[in-house]
């Protein structure tokens, strides 16, 4: 067998290329993974990586998603933190350690999370992306940490936080210090909102797993793209479990919204404006877009319970007209915390 593919297949295949016209590159064409029609290389990147036949969103990476969220030249890298790796000297069929060098390799970058602040049509705004071309964007210590690093700079800048999810889960070379991430993520989350910041997530194919259980499901707003296979556990595994077929469609984003789990689904195209727009209402913006960007009023929960809107101010004011005892004593207590 060894000799039949080390030196038989490849001389044939020499033989064959000489005699026919040269190659044209591979990366020319792509085939959509949906409807597997070819699609030109340029007519891809023109249609943000959506296929023009079927719609179909295909991955896309970090660098990308800073690009196309954040506005032209606002924006730089965040320098995440070195942390310890391989804590178990893992090894399956490969050494854990090989296998971050050969992820690292590829993608030329540290690990699974990549994070950038700048600003969204003039707001401020911290962007973290997964990319799942490294170890299918598995959270290990690394994505933890710099989850809590984009999601500190964000409250220190008091810009809004945005997370791009595209993860297979925790990563299980590094056993219990991966599923720590999913508490250490949510209370970086937690400070994010005692902050009074926006927490927005996007929800991108696939996002399952322990990222799933942590912090793609805390945010203030979620966001999918078309399509996205959005879950905990694979359709598989729970068909198996509770021997009953699932029905169509299922943890795709558009049931997921049907169902309530996420607020809107977005095609690439719109996202950067819906994003603007989201954060325009989220920080209650006072300026037109086309004005250069001042600092935008943050409006944090104490405050609006200091300033009621208009319509609830007399509500909330003690001198209502009160037609017993009992509403005069309320109208004289002070207004409550929970309101509006
Ligand atoms: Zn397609």
């Amino acid at each position: 067998m060894n000799w039949l593919t080390n030196y038989v297949r490849p001389r044939f295949r020499a033989l064959v290329r000489s005699g026919t016209k040269p190659e044209v590159p591979e990366n020319l064409w792509h085939q959509c993974s949906s409807c597997e029609r070819m699609i030109f290389h340029r007519d891809l990147e023109a249609n943000q990586r959506v296929c023009p036949h079927c719609n179909h969103h295909m991955r896309v990476g970090p660098e990308y998603r800073f690009q196309s969220l954040l506005d032209e030249g606002s924006w730089s890298r965040i320098e995440l933190p070195k942390v310890p790796l391989d804590p178990l000297k893992f090894r399956d069929s490969k050494r854990y350690a090989d296998r971050l060098k050969e992820a690292q390799g590829k993608t030329r970058t540290q690990d699974a999370l990549e994070a950038a602040h700048g600003r969204i049509d003039g707001l401020p705004a911290v962007v973290a992306v997964m990319n799942f071309e490294f170890m299918a964007g598995s959270m290990g210590a690394a994505v933890g940490e710099a989850f809590v690093t984009a999601a500190r700079l964000a409250v220190l800048q008091e810009a809004a936080f945005i997370i791009v999810t595209s993860s297979g889960g925790a990563r299980m070379q590094e056993g219990a210090v991966s599923l720590m991430q999913m508490a250490r993520t949510t209370l970086a989350v937690e400070e994010v909102k005692e902050a009074g910041l926006p927490y927005i997530v996007l929800l991108t194919d696939p996002t399952t797993g322990g990222v799933t259980a942590s912090f793609a499901m805390l945010g203030d707003i979620h966001i999918a793209e078309p399509g996205a296979v959005i879950g905990f556990a694979g359709a598989r595994v729970i068909e198996q479990t509770i021997r009953e077929t699932l029905p169509e469609g299922f943890q795709k984003a558009e049931y997921l919204l049907e169902h309530g789990m996420v607020d809107m689904v977005v095609h690439r195209f719109e996202m950067r404006a819906t994003m603007a727009r989201l954060l325009g209402l989220l920080f209650r913006r006072q300026h037109p877009p086309s004005e250069p960007a001042g600092k935008p009023a943050i409006v944090r929960p104490a405050e609006a319970v200091l300033a009621p809107a208009p319509a609830v101010a007399p509500a909330r004011s003690g001198d209502k007209p009160a037609e017993s005892a009992t509403d005069e004593a309320e109208a004289a207590a002070p207004a409550p915390k929970s309101g509006d």
